[in-house]
């Protein structure tokens, strides 16, 4: 490939991976399936000037540049699945600046998004946005695809705590948008443009994040239920009473089990479920002790057949360790599908009971999981090899199903490479041509992560 001998050229060896095992790292990210792209070289980038050159080099030859951070995506959406340079952004991980006036932290995208809160301990601050991959992606990945995590019930999404980023456009030019700014109400959001948009109109070269005081207390509870409704009454009664706690997560009895039987995790009650998972963190213990009692009474009220209260750090960690191993644990039992859909809270059990009978329809497993208080679903579907659609006809059921409730097709994991073709049961014709005219504007030749989201005819 004569741009490869360009990339040579231009690049020191020891930024460039051209072949062997280490380039077909590159060609998976955490898609289940046979989703395998091996990428015509990697850049492991460290300045913004090595970016601007591989600009260069990828406007004039023609070919894809893939942002890329932990490799994370569970849509394909870090895959070179139309060839090109895969750009690495695992070397720009340094945090920079911690602001404590403006209680701003600056950083690198690389950053991997678990260090955040461990650098920030000392200063007594805390970044809330957790997904449960936290350990290995990276915050450019988490703004670029506003990821969500069981926090964000009580605090918000990583889109809430961007205050600014900079950005590396296809035509080779740089804009920092946003600033430490806790008001700006001048012309379109950019900033809220870029976040989210999957790698697909520029790459993020530094980011400016929102933090928080951390509340020094804390607890988990975790409450086993005989039936599903049970669980998600407990869970709206206690929201409409007027107590938010910072997660509320809803874990079928199959998805316990798998995550018991799959992985090295335990939890209490293992052999029962659907349980919920109580985060409570509060500045006073009085205040955590008073939301607890009160939580464990409506979730008692509701039918719960116990509730196990965990105050200690380390019996705390060890739940959330266990929530956060769930989708790994799933993946083991077959090929998944994972879906992540969204509909209005209150319209979640049913929503999951009709899942359960497209289990039967379609004599298959679903797993169903997630952040019950956001509406916010993981339904993770095991594909049959008898399945000659691949799980089409599924995946359509499913989501014409979320639509009916006015749901959407991703709550928080995006629309990457596997989901595009279905990005017309959430979204109208016109808003997709509308998005597509953006593209338009910030990439004209295609060259920027292509073939993600929805498609574009260019490409030389
Ligand atoms: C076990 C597991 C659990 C998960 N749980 C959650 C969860 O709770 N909540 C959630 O939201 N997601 C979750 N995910 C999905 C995934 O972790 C998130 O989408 C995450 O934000 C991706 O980050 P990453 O660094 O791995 O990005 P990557 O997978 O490398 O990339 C994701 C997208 O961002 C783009 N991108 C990456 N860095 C940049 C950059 N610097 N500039 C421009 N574009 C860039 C890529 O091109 C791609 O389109 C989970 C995944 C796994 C495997």
């Amino acid at each position: 490939m004569e741009s490869l001998d360009i990339l040579e050229k231009e690049f020191d060896s020891e930024l460039l991976i051209k072949e062997g095992d280490r380039l077909e790292k590159y060609a998976r990210d955490e898609t289940p399936g046979d989703y395998y792209f091996v990428p015509d070289a990697v850049l492991l980038s460290k300045e913004d000037k090595e970016i601007k050159r591989l600009f260069e080099i990828a406007r004039k030859e023609g070919i894809p540049v893939v942002p890329r951070g932990g490799g994370t995506s569970r849509t394909g959406a870090s895959l070179a699945v139309y060839g090109g340079i895969v750009l690495s952004l695992e070397r720009m991980k340094k945090i920079t600046d911690i602001d404590e006036e403006n209680l701003i932290l600056e950083l690198e995208p690389g950053v991997i998004t678990g260090e955040i809160n461990k650098f920030l301990e000392e200063y007594n601050l805390f970044y809330p946005p957790d997904p449960a991959s936290i350990d290995s992606c990276s915050i450019g990945g988490n703004v670029s695809t506003n990821a969500g995590g069981p926090h964000c019930l009580r605090y918000g999404l990583t889109r809430n705590y961007v205050r600014g980023i900079e950005v590396i456009f296809p035509d080779g030019s740089k804009e920092f948008l946003g600033g430490k700014l806790e008001k700006n109400a001048t012309g379109y959001s950019l900033l809220n443009l870029l976040i989210g948009s999957e790698g697909t109109l520029g790459v993020i070269t530094r980011i400016l994040l929102k933090v928080i005081p951390l509340p020094p207390y804390s607890a988990t509870l975790l409450a086993p239920f005989k039936e599903l409704k049970d669980a998600a009454t407990a869970a709206f009664n206690t929201l409409s009473s007027g107590i938010l706690p910072s997660a509320l997560e809803f874990i079928d009895k199959d998805s316990v089990r798998a995550t018991i039987e799959n992985s090295e995790k335990k939890a209490p009650f293992s052999d029962s479920g659907p349980f919920l998972i109580v985060k409570i963190d509060e500045f006073s213990k009085k205040d955590v002790e008073e939301k607890f009692e009160k939580i464990g009474e409506k979730f008692l009220e509701n039918n719960a057949s116990d509730v196990f209260i965990a105050e200690e750090p380390f019996q705390q960690e060890k739940i959330w360790d266990f929530r956060r191993s769930i989708s790994e644990a799933i993946d083991r039992v077959g090929t998944v599908i994972p879906e992540d859909l969204v509909v209005p809270r209150s319209s979640l059990p049913e929503f999951i009971s009709r899942i359960k009978e497209l289990e039967i329809k379609y004599k298959t497993e679903i797993y169903t999981f997630g952040h019950i208080g956001d509406g916010n679903l993981h339904a993770d579907i095991i594909k049959k090899q008898e399945w000659k659609d691949g799980g089409d006809k599924i995946i359509q059921d499913i989501f014409r199903t979320a639509n009916s409730f006015g749901g959407r097709i991703s709550g928080e994991h995006g629309i990457g490479f596997t989901k595009k073709k279905y990005l017309h049961f959430s979204r109208t014709e016109k808003e997709i041509n509308l998005m597509k005219s953006i593209k338009k504007e910030f990439d004209p030749l295609n060259i920027m992560n292509p073939g993600k989201i929805f498609d574009m005819e260019v490409l030389k």
